[in-house]
């Protein structure tokens, strides 16, 4: 059941347009490709898909099914322990579709499958050296897993030819445990995005954090410090809104205001990208803030 809770007038989502945008929907949906920007009803998607001042149209596409082995509490996608074997012929399939779209900069990301020995680690990558190898040139952000905090497996991804590797945080340190499943640890996050780092330093790292969940203002400057420690560089910030009533309460609408006050926190601590918004996602207008970071 959908929530009707009183929300403040900012978060009154914009309608997409565009032509290019048009364009990509008809597009897309002749591929038989899942956006996680439609299935989601992200309301960013005028504006990604249109591709911005940069003309970089960015989607996000999810990898491995639709079905997740975990179950965090913000989180609208389903969960089962067993959700069947992952289709071998997905990474061809996949980016001979997301080639033939036309997208300047794609964004895959996937559930978590702590069922596969690998976590999914040799399937992400081979998505992406097949995206990499196409004819068409395309930017590649991975939004991975935890893989479990297994550092071979952020290796074979870190290494597979993208150009961005984003883990989300999530939340502060002292929220993990009631927002994101108990699997999921705060400093095994911080260990992937710095093994990540490791394996390849010439790799953008990213990460998301979601207020309005029970964090203070000085759990979230702690985080950023966490965050820069281990050599992030791209960092978002978002509102959660709340699936359904089987999903956890929101604690509070953070004000726009509050969100650029995060932005100018977030470079004065050295990040080089910052996003920071009540509707921003992780991979909201991801093409164009490559575009931006890379070109500082
Ligand atoms: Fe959702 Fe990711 Fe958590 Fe799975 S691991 S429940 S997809 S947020
Ligand atoms: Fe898609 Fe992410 Fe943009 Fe939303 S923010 S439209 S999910 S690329």
């Amino acid at each position: 059941r959908k929530v009707r809770e009183k929300k403040p007038p900012w978060l009154r989502s914009r309608m997409p347009s565009g032509e290019h945008y048009h364009r990509l929907k008809d597009t897309v949906r002749s591929l038989g490709l899942s956006t996680v920007c439609e299935e989601a009803q992200c309301p960013n998607i005028g504006e990604c898909w249109s591709g911005g001042e940069n003309h970089t149209a960015t989607a996000t596409i999810m990898l491995m099914g639709d079905t997740c082995t975990r179950g965090c509490r913000f989180c609208a996608v389903k969960t089962s322990r067993t959700p069947g074997p992952l289709d071998p012929n997905e990474p061809r399939k996949v980016s001979e579709a997301i080639l033939k779209w036309g997208l300047d900069y794609v964004v895959l990301t996937s559930v978590d499958r702590d069922d596969i020995e690998d976590g999914g680690a040799s399937h992400i990558a081979e998505t992406v050296r097949l995206l990499k190898n196409g004819e068409t040139p395309i930017l590649v952000e991975v939004l991975t897993p935890d893989f479990s905090g297994k550092l071979n497996d952020v290796s074979t991804v870190a290494l597979s030819g993208l150009e961005v590797f984003a883990h989300n945080i999530e939340t502060v340190e002292s929220q993990t445990r009631f927002v994101r499943d108990y699997r999921a640890n705060y400093h095994q996050s911080l260990r992937v995005l710095e093994g990540a780092k490791a394996a390849k330093p010439s790799l953008i790292t990213k990460t998301s954090i979601m207020l309005g969940v029970g964090e203070t203002d000085d759990e979230i400057r702690q985080t950023m410090r966490d965050l820069r420690s281990v050599g992030v560089e791209v960092l978002t910030f978002g509102q959660y809104l709340r699936p359904s009533k089987r999903h956890m309460k929101v604690r509070e609408y953070v004000t726009p205001e509050n969100f650029d006050r995060w932005k100018v926190e977030g470079e004065d601590l050295g990040f080089v990208y910052v996003a920071s918004g009540p509707l921003v996602r992780s991979s909201y207008k991801a093409g164009e803030f490559y575009l931006k970071t890379i070109l500082n």
